[in-house]
């Protein structure tokens, strides 16, 4: 889209925008405002016309509407965690961000019919809590959930810890309510589970990013509250041996493995150096670990046998007799199995500390892990000797967050930026040689933008740039994100983000 179309807001413009959201809505002290300018890594720094926060879909369609009008662009903003630099105004001043922070009621729990309805800023754990408070289960989970608001959950289509079992935060919703880039308002906030009428629309938004439009309501699935769950902290001698415990499991557990986690000994390490308070599970070091959880939503039964932690003690100690796992220690109540997923959520926090880095999140068919990292590291570290490689994630969805540590001495991330750009073609080129994705959960922001120009065929960016334009024909929309219409448009250079 040209940039002579998108015009810079003007005073009276901003008056209009107070006019709607009320002097509630404005964001205007300067430490606020900064929060909503600077991603969560705090790689990159934007700078907005303003930050609007309106309290219902009324408002925030009057917001896209007023913007449409006079074609001023917007960021669409939740919790601010992503990890893509998608949520960030990334132009100088002339864009507005959105922030969906005060719609963060919850309409209605329906214990019945397994339903949940939201604003789409509401924050991820409060809808996990609530969903326990009726006794039953919203099954997305990840690091950032304190912070993260289900409508950036949902744009972000982000993954977590349980897709394995559940599946992504795609197959959570039923219904959507959207305000378009023109300021209509789509209701969509439908609770059917069959509804074959036509195109799928609510899918269009999902993941999108915030470049389709405004999403201010949703229908969620939620599910049996889990009340027998055994979590386990393992050894194993390499990547291939966690894949076959984890096949193992499926079927000793009957199919009820919720959560199987890869995690490398570097990657602990730097948890344990940075996040207070926390210990190493198992006594010795091992270079592969596997954080694993089963569970079911029958009460722990009374005979001690069939529950699930006998299941996996026993499931384990076979492993262990065929050498698939080195040693083991099972949770043996909640506050030890809330410690284990402390250490692997606080992956990502320790990885500030420990700059100069960079992450891949990338996937490839689950039995292709093994092999991907061994041709990953090879290659990784052949190209930047004395590299760390780190990977670690949801190895069961078959994702990695392939995390490199800047070789011992490089100290600054302007020294290490040479090597990221070598890295991002190694990793990206090997992922497309594994039929993978070169963003299994992050989605693609600013950062990834290019890559996903060129690993996606020209045929699949076609359709996308069709879709942007149809919906949101005068770019309005958070450009520069995900999809460039025009490629000419300038693209800021986001090293490090990914
Ligand atoms: C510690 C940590 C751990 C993480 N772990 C995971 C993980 O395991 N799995 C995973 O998938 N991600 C993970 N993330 C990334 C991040 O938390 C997710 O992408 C999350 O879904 C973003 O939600 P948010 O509310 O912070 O969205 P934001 O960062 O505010 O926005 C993300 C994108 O969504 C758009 N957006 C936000 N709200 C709306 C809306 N209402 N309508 C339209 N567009 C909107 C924004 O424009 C932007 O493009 C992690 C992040 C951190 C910091």
């Amino acid at each position: 889209m040209p940039d002579t179309l998108i015009a810079p807001p003007s005073t009276a413009f901003l008056e209009k925008l107070r006019a709607i959201v009320g002097e509630r809505g404005m964001v205007e002290d300067p430490q606020a405002r900064a929060f909503h300018e600077t991603d969560w890594r705090g790689y990159v720094l934007g700078r907005a016309a303003a930050v609007v926060k309106p309290g219902t879909t009324e408002e925030v369609a009057a917001v896209v509407a007023l913007c449409n009008e006079h074609g001023v662009k917007i960021v669409p903003q939740g919790g601010v965690t992503g990890l893509v630099a998608a949520g960030i105004p990334v132009r100088d001043g002339d864009e507005i961000v959105l922030s969906l922070a005060r719609m963060n009621r919850i309409l209605d729990v329906n214990p019945t019919a397994y339903t949940m309805t939201v604003e789409a800023g509401v924050v991820l754990q409060t809808i996990q809590e609530t969903a326990a408070a009726h006794d039953r289960y919203f099954p997305i989970s990840l690091g950032a959930q304190g912070s993260c608001m289900i409508g950036g959950n949902l744009s972000t289509n982000a993954g977590g810890a349980t897709v394995l079992h559940y599946g992504n935060t795609r197959s959570m919703v039923l219904g959507l309510e959207v305000v378009l880039p023109d300021g209509r308002i789509w209701d969509g906030l439908r609770a059917l589970k069959k509804d074959n009428t036509g195109y799928d629309l609510k899918d269009l938004f999902v993941g999108a990013e915030g470049t389709l439009g405004v999403i201010t309501k949703a229908v969620l699935k939620i599910f049996p509250r889990p009340k027998d769950v055994a979590t386990a902290w393992l050894a194993v001698p390499e990547p291939q041996a966690a894949l076959e415990v984890l096949a193992g499991a499926r079927i000793a557990s009957d199919d009820s493995v919720t959560s199987c986690e890869l995690i490398h000994e570097l990657g602990l390490d730097g948890i344990l150096r940075h996040i207070p308070g926390t210990q190493r599970p198992l006594q010795e070091r091992h270079t592969w670990q596997v954080l694993m959880e089963w569970s079911s939503t029958r009460p722990i039964p009374p005979d001690g046998e069939s529950g699930m932690r006998p299941r996996l003690e026993a499931y384990l100690a076979e492993c262990m007799e065929k050498g698939l796992v080195l040693d083991a220690v099972i949770a043996q109540n909640e506050a030890q199995a809330r410690a284990f997923w402390h250490l692997r959520e606080s992956h990502a926090e320790a990885g500030r500390h420990d700059d100069p880095a960079c992450s891949f999140d990338i996937s490839v068919a689950v039995e292709k892990i093994p092999g991907f990292i061994e041709a990953c590291n090879a290659a990784t570290v052949a190209a930047v000797p004395g590299l760390r490689p780190r990977p670690m994630g949801h190895m069961g969805d078959g994702n990695l967050h392939y995390t490199f540590s800047a070789p011992q001495g490089v100290k600054a991330r302007a020294e290490f930026a040479p090597s990221v750009k070598v890295l991002d073609r190694i990793v990206h080129d090997m992922v497309a040689e594994f039929d993978g994705s070169i963003s299994a959960e992050h989605g693609i922001g600013s950062a990834k933008l290019l890559e996903l120009e060129r690993y996606r065929s020209a045929t699949e960016l076609d359709v996308m740039r069709a879709i942007k334009k149809a919906l949101d024909p005068k770019g309005i929309m958070n450009p520069g994100k995900v999809i460039r219409v025009d490629p000419d448009e300038t693209v800021r250079d986001a090293t490090g983000m990914r």
